[in-house]
């Protein structure tokens, strides 16, 4: 008999255990795409995590979320606060299936273009609003009515549904670096709330081989900070080019402590600035004819400045066409969407306006 491989959905068994659900028919169910790895040379990598409906990650999460909860038999209205991936993310996964709607919150004229029009193209049984106010009023309207609407639940990135679809690519990237005799591999996180890089941190954490893991910040700098001087403390937002991870206060970290109470020994973190990333995004194409989006600029950079031995692999978020503004100019080219962004670009798009206020939004969701 051949030893059993390992397959990389085996690594979600043992948090379904005594569950009705069978984890790795549901990953086949919602991972309709595949997660490749680009090499950039022999020992360095992309992975690309952006072949989804909504061309970034979160789409591997929220397929995920949806498939069990509709397996589950589920009906909820779901409440979602985004400022861009997040809710075209779950509106993606939601969309078209029976027993779920979807209510997306974004502050008006900040999130771009092609983001807005993708939040109001899902229609259906997803609603797009266009709040009068910041993705932070958006935030709080979100759990004030999850607080008074127990038929209404989140699906924000501390829900452990949209956490463990993640430890999947982790380990299929780690398996397969083994097996092509270059590992243990190690992995440059891009990071905002510590979603995506929690998940790299569990599959090391459960024995796969993985050697370093390291953690790619915007100017936002809180974790940084912290994991040098080992004093928390949350900072102002400040906007940047990668601005899905304009994050002051993660909300995983809590998380990480609690399972690695000095994470300082388990993670390492660096910061990039928006100069640094342009840069990167220029050099990168320049180099080796290769497009990033502003979040994976980050991680490449991260990686340059290491003394990296070993073999090195980023976590490619996004697809850099759902941030063409930024990395047009800076290329000199246009760079095609995915066919799946196109599609969703071509269908017509509606979002209601809302003030800025929870009872206004209680006033428009349907009673159950
Ligand atoms: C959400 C997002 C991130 C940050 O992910 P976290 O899980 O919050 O750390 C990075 N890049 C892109 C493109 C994203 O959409």
């Amino acid at each position: 008999m051949p030893e059993k491989v390992p397959r990389s959905n085996d690594v979600l068994a043992p948090y379904f255990e005594g569950e009705p659900l069978d984890p790795a028919e549901v990953a086949r169910a919602a991972f309709t795409f595949p997660a490749p790895l680009r090499w950039l040379g022999p020992h360095t990598a992309l992975l690309e995590l952006f072949h989804g409906p909504t061309a970034a990650f979160k789409d591997f999460g929220a397929r995920f979320l949806a498939e069990c909860l509709e397996r589950l038999g589920r009906k909820a209205t779901i409440v979602v606060a985004t400022s861009g991936d997040t809710g075209a993310a779950v509106g993606a996964a939601f969309a078209g299936r029976q027993g779920f709607e979807v209510v997306i919150l974004y502050p008006d004229g900040r999130v771009s273009g092609r983001q807005a029009h993708q939040l109001g193209a899902f229609g259906g049984n997803v609603r797009a609003f266009k709040v009068a106010g910041t993705f932070d009023d958006c935030q709080r309207m979100a759990k004030e009515t999850l607080a008074r609407r127990p038929d209404c639940t989140s699906a924000n990135s501390i829900s452990l549904g949209r956490l463990l679809p993640q430890l999947t690519y982790y380990a299929k990237t780690a398996l397969e670096v083994q097996r092509q005799g270059k590992g243990p591999v190690s992995f440059v996180v891009p990071t905002g709330n510590l979603g995506n890089a929690l998940a790299c941190v569990l599959v090391r954490d459960m024995g796969l081989p993985i050697d370093r893991i390291v953690l790619a910040t915007n100017a936002n700098r809180t974790l940084p900070q912290f994991l040098s001087s080992g004093a928390y403390r949350a900072l102002p937002t400040v906007a940047t080019l990668a601005n899905a991870m304009d994050v002051g206060d993660p909300s995983n970290l809590e998380r990480l402590l609690y399972w690695h109470p000095d994470p300082s020994r388990v993670v390492s973190a660096d910061s990039v600035d928006d100069a640094a990333i342009r840069e990167t995004i220029r050099r990168t194409f320049d180099e080796q004819g290769v497009v990033v989006c502003p979040h994976t600029a980050c991680g490449l950079e991260v990686l340059r400045r290491q003394a990296a031995k070993g073999t090195w692999v980023v976590a490619a978020t996004a697809h850099p066409a759902k941030f063409e503004t930024v990395v047009e100019p800076l290329i000199g080219r246009t760079v095609a969407p995915p066919a799946a962004l196109i599609e969703l670009l071509a269908k017509p798009s509606h979002a209601e306006p809302l003030e800025a206020s929870t009872e206004a939004l209680l006033k428009r969701l349907p009673q159950h």
